[in-house]
């Protein structure tokens, strides 16, 4: 019996040892210690939070690398059903950019289904359109998103932790501001969140994910928590701050909250309607980053792929503007494609690699043996720009307006190991030209020209102009075809009349990074009224 006894024990000792990295578990047991102990965390049932949310957007910004956009700031209430693992967010979101104007809607999020009900932004889906009152089923993209973020600033995330230390691994001194952490590493579904400890209090400090971002490429995005304050004999983190790779983009302040208040189970409930044929959380590579931004700015299109409503259209396609002109359309963003002699020129690199791939793809077929040899920007937002990659791959020259050049040849020079359209190679020799006021490609046959124009939206914004089509090309200072004229010109598209005038050119039509095509005279008419 002894023996048998000893053999137990060595047995238990060898189990604990492969599964609950003690290092790693003695922090996550003195953080649960810290938060109120288990038994308190174990009682959470339902949780409400009230509180503020600010936000801003690095790759919005007026100049290439320069200050954040401020984007928006809202009033929530939150509250989670802990054993259901749902919550709801009554959301009040008041939005100072692309324009002033105010969201207000509610999210459901369940751990089988995502519901939006009311408008929460200007990218509605066709069921948003078409639902009344507007409401829809959240993509599976967004629904993974919003998952991850809600686990990660969860009250009880510790406790899950605790109890299920085969998922943790200790990761030693995660260093952040010269100051070193000791961590932890804990997977939930195929996602990794590094949790951070204060040496002196061993509460969470700090939650990490290693995430892709479009612009930046491999990007670490932190949840730093502060001003603990106790609701109900649970410590709650009142300052909640996101980082990307060091800069604040996000800050939400808890103004007070309630355990096991009663909580109607029909306020967490997706109606069936919408709940029959809703995404289930996607797994692998999900654009966190794209999905979680553009609602920072309440333009995000909540499909399940990030360029375009799955709902709505089959996808990209190109539409022949010109003789060898074809604009790629069927999503939110679009590129020109112009064909000259060997070659080919593309304005805009929108969205994501994925959406580059497809052009390259169209662009291969349409135009056998004519490589994409010049990429024109018209500027350095996330959203035109964050498909660079793959042409700058195949060798692409990129022509940037002045001032945007060192930006990009930073861009291009970050590494992007988690990329999930672009195997990771070096693209810091991309050659870059800057365009000053103009700029001309020419084959002896066709001209391209590119002018950098005086405008509000960002330094060193860049119109294409391709002269024997008279077509101009024109990104967020006009989207032709959008909607009908307003009575008087908007600065964005003053910008682009006075822009148009001193580059002396005639156009007859412009295509649009946004919108379609339209007659340029109508807008031209404008001035002056
Ligand atoms: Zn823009």
């Amino acid at each position: 019996m002894k023996r048998t006894a000893f053999v137990l024990a060595i047995a238990l000792v060898l189990v604990s040892c492969a599964t609950m990295q003690p290092r790693g578990h003695a922090l996550v047991s003195r953080a649960v210690q810290a938060l109120g102990g288990a038994d308190a965390l174990a009682g959470v049932k339902t949780l409400s939070t009230k509180g503020t949310v600010r936000e801003w957007e690095p790759e919005q910004s007026i100049a290439a690398g320069g200050e954040m956009r401020f984007t928006c700031e809202s009033v929530f209430e939150a509250v989670t059903d802990v054993s259901a693992g749902a919550t709801r967010i009554d959301w009040s979101r008041k939005f100072a950019y692309p324009a002033p104007r105010s969201f207000t809607f509610t999210e459901v999020v369940t751990p089988t289904a995502g519901y939006v009900a009311g408008i929460d932004s200007n990218g509605r889906t066709k069921q948003s359109l078409e639902s009344n009152p507007p409401a829809h089923a959240m993509s599976g993209l967004r629904l993974a998103a919003a998952q991850r973020e809600l686990r990660r600033a969860s009250a009880v995330l510790l406790l899950e932790m605790l109890r299920n230390p085969d998922r943790l691994t200790a990761a030693g001194d995660v260093t952040v501001a010269g100051a070193a952490y000791p961590a932890v590493d804990y997977r939930a579904g195929d996602q990794t969140l590094t949790v951070l400890f204060d040496r002196t209090t061993g509460l969470p400090t700090r939650l990490r994910t290693l995430d892709y971002d479009n612009v930046w490429g491999d990007v670490t995005y932190d949840l730093v928590l502060s001003d603990w304050q106790a609701i109900d004999g649970v410590r709650v983190a009142t300052t909640r701050k996101y980082e990307l790779n060091g800069r604040v983009v996000s800050e939400t302040k808890i103004a007070g909250g309630k355990v096991n208040g009663a909580v109607a189970s029909d306020l967490l409930a997706i109606p069936e309607a919408f709940k029959t044929g809703a995404a289930k959380p996607a797994t692998g590579a999900v654009p966190y980053q794209w999905v979680i931004r553009r609602q920072f700015i309440g333009i995000y299109l909540d499909s399940d792929v990030p360029s375009y409503d799955t709902r709505a259209t089959s996808g990209l396609r190109l539409v022949e503007l010109a003789p060898g002109v074809q604009h790629v359309v069927g999503g939110s963003h679009h590129s020109l494609l112009v064909e000259m002699r060997d070659h080919l020129i593309v304005f805009d690199a929108p969205v994501t690699d994925w959406h580059s791939n497809w052009v390259l793809g169209a662009a291969r077929t349409k135009f056998p043996g004519k490589p994409v040899k010049y990429v024109v920007l018209t500027h350095h937002h996330m959203d035109h720009a964050g498909g660079i990659r793959a042409y700058a791959a195949q060798g692409a020259t990129l022509i940037v307006g002045k001032g945007n050049g060192d930006h990009f040849k930073r861009v291009l020079a970050a590494p992007f190991t988690r990329n999930p359209d672009l195997a990771a190679r070096d693209l810091s020799r991309t050659p870059i030209v800057e365009v000053a006021e103009r700029h001309v490609i020419t084959d002896g046959q066709r001209e391209v020209h590119a002018y950098r124009i005086d405008n509000p939206h960002a330094d060193g914004l860049l119109i294409g102009y391709v002269p024997d089509a008279r077509l101009g090309f024109a990104t967020d200072i006009w989207s032709p075809g959008a909607g009908p004229l307003p009575d008087k010109l908007n600065p964005g598209m003053a910008a682009l009349v006075a822009g148009v005038k001193k580059a002396g050119i005639s156009p007859a039509r412009f295509a649009g990074g946004h919108g379609s095509v339209a007659d340029y005279a109508p807008l031209a008419a404008l001035e002056g009224k």
